[in-house]
């Protein structure tokens, strides 16, 4: 049914102006407060069977589920009628839910009967005679509804419709106009960094080419090729040409976003007027992390939606936008810091955050792809841990000893009423746990640690199931405790489940196995995701083409199969400098597991050696924290022998805050004088803060040395992503080990030599390194020369000479 009422004005710039009903009724209307109990209590899914039991009650000449459409002051406004009966004059709007229907409609009640009432003003626009509004709330699984109603005025009603849509037109001609002056800035926007450096201005203009003709391109550039201003350049220049309409910048860890801050900021100072937002995780923004999101406990979520607009305006008029700069503005208006970064991302030019709030289907943030810029183009920095990333994303784990946690938390606690509802679910999730247990490992259980694949748990999933619909009825579990971790394992695993058997269903590539574990007198059930390349791949389809970056892409064909791409896929290389890079490879010096306690005081003599040839800074890079801590005590041993002062020494933490790393990052740069020159030698962790991502100054780093290519232990998990490799053509060992290992062998060893003009030594020690099945992972830029461990200092002084 086609609503057309009035001509539309013309709106400038290219914005979509079409818009769901549900999404208008929310721009315009939403009000109140944030609460997380019923921010998504509502159900899609699920819901469908009840309404449509529902729908079947209503007499003769009732229409279900029809789309209306209509324009109104240039807003494209479109959506699905619930129900109505035009005998009567009666509109329905239906919500089912699982949580207390009075409660849900003092929450949002405001929202729901704006929707009613735009559906309804449609409908009068199309010439038919709404008398009556009906919002109905169901339940998925049990009988009875509440029903509101309220009586309808067609004029009034139309009056509404109009009054919205001018409300949605002026906020659209509000960002048209900002939109015409960005782009006006950006056509005249020069590279900030006067030179381009060798290779970046093509690579540049390759980038700009893939997302104006909606490529999917893998970029495999070297640290220090400047590939980061490569891509924040011509994303912006393909805004100002209309190319795309905004820029979404997924990196892995917030090192990563705060190199595309700089860039941006960058740009900005060269004139650029571009809105920017980076999205901080919620755990770590939030202001009150101890409270659950609650209006009566959280005053940063009381009356959110009230100040969140003028917040979000603030925050957009500010320009390149930080953590910093969202917290300031959050503060200032009183709202959610994480709502407010989300709300304005929204909204903004470019955004800066976590993969997976594209590719985790619990996180995915759908705000970030509103359809007023449809053309979003997509940029991954740090794209070699995408397949492992998402693989995680899709998995999940529960653990038994959770669900004990959980059940003795429950049992201290029965005056909370949530933890009294939860216990006889918890309860039959674990009688379903000890029975797999038994099924699965049998006589063997208690004596040995075992792992087995198996079939789906149905038991156990219609046990979860079970206690997951009847602790949503409203109850709450104690926050922050050991209830609620279960809780968030409980919904992960079930949800992961669900996935699964879609994927299943639809016949696509993504291959999901389920695994039994006994360790340590403990049940384990995890569901892996063996390849994750289809997801990937239709995630990234949602976008107006895509680069994913990396300096760690060999051998090209593994990753881009694990990314859902053939191996001709589009993808470029850069070519990395050798000029000022020394690498030297030990193979002398075994690191396998059984060889550590022999070697280690070999390994710490070669580390003093190199180290004492030229003084300066150091990473030695380990597989694990016990290697790295072993070989630190072995390290000050072999120095107490030497005479004179050694270099300062430092080993990584398993745990370390903010700002402990940043001391330590400080630490490593901090030169000393001539006169006074120490080694400083950090012991750090592989696939670590320190050893990845971390862009040290030139004069911070001299060196690196890789200890062992740092292979996770054959796990069966691992062994059913090779299955799924290899199934597909491909090496299966090395999609399920060495690639992941290999990927941080060579992160590490791009710590240095990251400019032109850098010099840097990188040692790579163990026999492996020179072993094709390894060596296939090196850039192609390296030159390994092969030495012996007792000549490395000779090799070093002779590399500084
Ligand atoms: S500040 Fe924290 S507790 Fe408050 S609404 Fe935001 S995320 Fe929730």
């Amino acid at each position: 049914m086609n609503a057309t009422a009035r001509p539309a004005d013309s709106l400038a710039g290219p914005l979509n102006r079409a818009i769901g009903v549900r999404d208008l009724a929310a721009f315009v209307h939403r009000r109140g407060d944030i609460h997380h109990r019923y921010e998504k209590a509502t159900l899609a899914e699920e819901g469908i069977a009840r309404q449509k039991e529902w729908q079947k009650q209503r007499g003769g000449g009732y229409r279900r589920e029809f789309f209306v459409s209509g324009e109104w002051h240039g807003v494209e406004v479109a959506g699905r009628v619930d129900g109505w009966d035009s005998a009567a004059g009666v509109v329905e709007e239906i919500k089912t839910t699982r949580v207390d229907a009075r409660a849900l409609h003092e929450h949002q009640g405001h929202l729901n009967l704006a929707q009613l009432k735009l559906y309804a003003g449609m409908l009068a626009l199309a010439g038919e005679a709404p008398k009556l509004l009906r919002l109905v709330y169901l339940h998925p699984d049990e009988p009875g509804e509440l029903v509101l109603e309220e009586p309808a005025d067609a004029d009034e009603l139309t009056a509404f419709v109009e009054r919205t849509c001018a409300a949605y037109a002026d906020w659209l001609g509000v960002v048209a106009a900002r939109v015409a002056r960005r782009d006006a800035s950006l056509k005249a926007l020069d590279f900030p960094y006067g030179e381009f450096r060798s290779h970046q201005h093509w690579l540049a203009r390759r980038i700009y080419r893939a997302w104006r003709d909606e490529e999917h391109l893998l970029v495999d550039a070297p640290t220090g090729s400047g590939k980061t201003m490569a891509a924040a350049f011509p994303a912006f220049k393909a805004l100002g040409e209309g190319e795309v309409d905004r820029l979404v910048v997924l990196t892995s860890r917030t090192t990563g976003q705060g190199a595309f801050e700089r860039a941006f900021g960058d740009l900005a100072d060269a004139g650029a007027r571009v809105s920017t937002v980076t999205v901080t995780a919620k755990a770590r923004i939030c202001f009150n992390p101890e409270l659950p999101c609650d209006p009566d406990l959280c005053q940063f979520a009381r009356g959110y939606f009230d100040r969140m607009p003028a917040a979000r305006d603030d925050l957009l008029a500010r320009g390149a936008v930080d953590r910093a700069a969202v917290e300031e503005v959050a503060r200032a208006h009183r709202v959610c810091p994480f709502e407010l970064s989300v709300d304005a991302a929204a909204w903004s030019d470019a955004i800066v955050g976590d993969c997976n709030y594209v590719f985790d289907p619990v996180v995915r943030l759908a705000r970030l792809q509103t359809p007023t810029f449809p053309r979003a183009a997509m940029l991954v920095d740090e794209a070699h841990r995408l397949g492992e990333r998402v693989r995680d994303m899709l998995g999940a784990t529960l653990s038994r000893g959770v669900v004990k946690d959980a059940l003795k938390e429950c049992s201290r606690s029965l005056e909370h009423a949530g933890a009294a509802a939860a216990l006889p679910g918890l309860r039959s999730v674990d009688r379903a746990l000890a029975s797999l247990a038994r099924e699965v490992f049998g006589a063997a259980r208690g004596r040995v640690d075992a792992e087995r694949e198996i079939e789906p748990p149905a038991t156990l999933l219609r046990a979860i199931d079970r206690l997951l619909h009847d602790g949503s009825r409203g109850v709450e579990l104690p926050h922050g405790g050991a209830a609620q971790d279960a809780w968030f394992g409980l919904t992960r695993l079930r949800l992961a489940s669900e996935w699964a058997a879609s994927a299943r269903e639809a016949g696509d590539d993504t291959d999901f196995a389920w695994i039994a574990r006994w360790q340590g007198r403990n049940l384990e059930v995890e569901l892996v995701c063996a390849a994750p390349g289809a997801h990937i791949r239709t995630r990234l389809d949602d976008f107006h083409g895509s680069v994913r970056m990396s300096g760690s892409f060999r051998p090209q064909a593994t990753y881009q199969q694990v990314q859902g791409f053939g191996e001709d896929a589009a993808a470029v290389k850069v070519p990395g400098r050798a000029d000022g890079l020394g690498l030297l490879v030990v193979p002398d010096v075994s690191t396998y597991y059984r060889d550590r306690e022999r070697t280690l005081p070999r390994l710490a003599r070669l580390i003093r050696d190199v180290t004492q040839a030229h003084p300066g800074g150091y990473l030695v890079a380990f597989p694990s924290f016990s290697y790295a801590e072993q070989a630190h005590a072995a390290f000050a041993a072999c120095l107490s022998q030497v005479d004179g002062m050694g270099p300062a020494t430092r080993c990584q933490q398993r745990t370390m805050d903010l700002e402990e790393r940043a001391a330590f990052i400080d630490w490593l740069g901090k030169v000393e004088s001539a006169d006074d020159a120490r080694a400083r030698v950090a012991f750090v962790v592989m696939g670590g803060v320190f050893a990845e991502s971390v862009d040290y100054p030139p004069e911070a780093l001299d060196g690196v040395i890789v200890v062992g290519p740092g292979l996770a232990p054959k796990s069966l998990g691992r062994d059913l992503v090779a299955r799924a490799a290899t199934a597909r053509g491909f090496d299966g060992h090395a999609v399920g080990y060495r690639q992941e290992a290999m990927t941080r062998v060579v992160q590490a060893a791009g710590r240095v030599v990251r400019g032109p003009g850098d010099q840097g030594l990188v040692l790579l020690v163990d026999p492996r390194f020179t072993e094709a099945s390894f060596t296939e992972f090196y850039p192609g830029h390296w030159q390994p020369q092969r030495i012996r461990a007792h000549d490395a200092g000779t090799h070093a002084r002779s590399f500084w000479a």
